[in-house]
Order: structure tokens, then sequence, then C-alpha cells
């Protein structure tokens, strides 16, 4: 037997179930269950990888000044007030582990992103799950669950999977509701797919107790690549930053996320793409009798009768070689998340779908 026990909390994180990617024997594969962006990573970024790749034996730059001065700019933000991470998952590691601990609770609500209670375990606090109303984030439970232990409240807008969104006086209700020492954390990895709603950017610049975390991983097609953002109060960045190790983000890294957010040419393509792939899709599993909500991101979450109808399309899909993904642990068992292609791949969802639907 061995004497090694882990840190309190540890055993009690659910392993995080990631997208499939593969299927056995086929080559035809389609995969729409990890909402990357169809179109890939934009060509600009690619040469810029390539060249970064020429100094791969250079130790990066530990400020990434460079990142944070295009963030500013492309964003309209403030570069003193943004943090880098190895993806905002993190970002998000980072606001859980400089502001909580043992004893602390973090509130997160019941469909939201399945990294927050790992997160609050791995920093020893207590993750707390409110619950959701018709799909939607409910403000008044949330502020009903906040006791003294609270530290920080993670918030998914626009949420995964429910692709549901908050308006900005909701989250601006929900900031006046909250205490001084809660952080509010508002986790836009899909805002940019959500017209022209500032993901709370605002309520951050008023706020000194608001953090909002963006990705490149979605719209800027560099999922792989692993690069996200922070946009926080000076103070708080500025003790986030004390845990960062110096050398997160590679050369190749910081130089594709700059490079990416140089091209808003390709940026607009994909989600003027996003937009009409996804209101198609959404009118086609209507068509067929599948209830969804609008999307404001770049995936629909598709509902069935049942459990096992959604078991029957998801194997559907399957046969006809196109990963979706099962959202069982996120509170949908009937639920299919599925990501917006492009025309092609689109066409391809719809087609596998009508072919079930007859065969029902
Ligand atoms: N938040 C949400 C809501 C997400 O869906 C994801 C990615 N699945 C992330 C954060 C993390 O994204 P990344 O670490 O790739 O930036």
């Amino acid at each position: 037997m061995t004497q090694i026990s882990p840190q309190p909390g540890i055993m009690e994180i659910d392993l995080y179930v990631g997208g499939q990617s593969a299927i056995a024997g086929r080559k035809d594969v389609l995969k729409l269950s990890s909402n990357e962006n169809p179109l890939g990573p934009p060509p600009a970024a690619i040469e810029a990888i390539t060249e970064a790749a020429r100094a791969a034996h250079l130790y990066p730059p530990t400020d990434h000044a460079a990142l944070r001065a295009a963030i500013a700019d492309v964003h309209g933000l403030d570069a003193e007030r943004v943090i880098c991470g190895v993806g905002s998952d993190e970002v998000l590691q980072f606001i859980c582990q400089a502001f909580t601990g043992p004893g602390d609770e973090i509130i997160h609500t019941e469909h939201g992103f399945s990294m927050y209670p790992i997160l609050a375990h791995m920093a020893g606090a207590t993750p707390v799950k409110v619950a959701e109303r018709d799909r939607v984030v409910d403000i008044d439970a949330i502020l009903a669950a906040v006791t003294d232990r609270t530290r920080v409240v993670m918030l998914t807008n626009p949420g995964n999977p429910t692709g549901t969104i908050l308006p900005t006086e909701d989250l601006t209700r929900l900031a006046d509701g909250l205490p001084g020492h809660v952080i509010l954390v508002l986790d836009c990895a899909y805002i940019e797919y959500a017209g022209d709603h500032d993901g709370g950017e605002a309520l951050v610049r008023a706020r000194d107790n608001v953090i909002m975390t963006r990705t490149f991983s979605k719209l800027y097609g560099l999922g792989g690549l692993r690069i996200g953002f922070g946009y926080g109060p000076k103070a708080l960045i500025d003790v986030m930053t004390r845990i960062r190790q110096p050398f997160n983000l590679s050369g190749v890294q910081l130089a594709a996320a700059e490079a990416a957010l140089r091209d808003p040419d390709w940026a607009a393509r994909c989600v003027a793409l996003n937009a009409d792939q996804r209101a198609r899709l959404a009118g086609a599993l209507r068509q067929l009798g599948i209830a969804c909500d609008d999307s404001h991101t770049n995936f629909v979450l598709a509902r069935f009768a049942d459990e096992a109808e959604a078991g029957r399309a998801h194997q559907a899909l399957l046969d006809a070689g196109i990963i979706v993904r099962r959202v069982t642990g996120y509170g949908f068992p009937e639920g299919l998340r599925i990501t917006v292609g492009d025309e092609d791949q689109t066409g391809r969802v719809i087609a596998a779908l009508t072919d079930w639907r007859k065969g029902e």
C-alpha cells in the first residue's frame, strides 16, 4: 500500500472528457465535436508560425509585450490589463490559483464549461453548482448562492453547450449584486460569434472585480496551439502574472496569435460563414422536428425527444463518418452539440440526419 496521498480535493476531480477525434477504420471523418474553425488558421498565421520556428532555439519573450499590444490595439483594450495563457483554460487556472484555496467556494452554473469544477479542485477550493433556467444562466439563483466563502463566480457567456447569451444588462445586474470581494469571470470563448455584444468589456473597465477571458482557439482557428488571454483590473492581472510561468507561451504561439489578430478580413469571413451555416443548420434541425435554441456561438445544441433518441441520432452520424459531441456530462442527456461547419460539412450533417429521420 502506498503511503503517498494526493492533496485534498484532487481525487474529486472528474477527468475532462474531450471530443472524440477518430472513428476506427474510417478516413472520411468529419469532426464537429470541439467547436473548431472549419476554415482553419488564417494563412498569415501559418506563415508566422514557419518564421517563428526558425528562432526555436531562443527562449521566447516573457512579457508577451507584442501580443498584448496587438490584443489591445485590435480589441480597443488597455495592454496593461491583459494577461496571456496557454489557452483560456490557463487564464482561468490563474484566477482560481491566485484567488482561491481550501475553504473557498467557486460558483459555476449547471450547464457551464466543464473545466470550472476541475480548476476549483486543482486550487483546493470547492465548486458550487447553481441551476440554470430553461438553458439560460439564472442571475438570481447565482446571487442566492453567494456566501462569505464565495471568491469567484464563473460564467460562460455565450453558453457552452447551450449557445444562449445573457445581455449586458443582466451581466451588470449580476456585477451590481455581488459583494466586492467576489471576482466575476466572464468566459467569452465564443463572444466573436455573438454579433455586437461586447462580452462585458465595458463592465471590466468600470469595476475592480470583473475579468473577461478570451481565446484564439475558436474564431482564430488556433485551438491546436493553445493561446488565450484575460482582460481585467490591473491589480488582479498583476497578482495573476506572479503565478504565470515566465515562458508559458512559445515564440510560435505568440507569433501565430499576433498574425491571426492582424488579419481582420479572415476573422470577418469566418464570422459570416458561421452565421450563414448556423442559421441553415438550425432551420434544418427544426424542420426535422429536432429542437434547438438560437445560438450565439459556432455550434448548435440539438435537443432530441430523450436520451435514447439522441443516442440513435449520434450513432447514425457516426455511421456517416460525422463526430459530434454528446453532452450528457453538461446536463443534456437528450442533446448533441454540433459544431457549425462550412457549406459542404453542414450539408453532410443535414443529409445524415434527414436519412436517419426517414429510417426512424
Ligand atoms: N471556455 C469555454 C466555454 C470553452 O468552450 C472552451 C473550449 N472548449 C474554453 C473556455 C477553453 O478554451 P481554450 O483553452 O482553448 O482557450
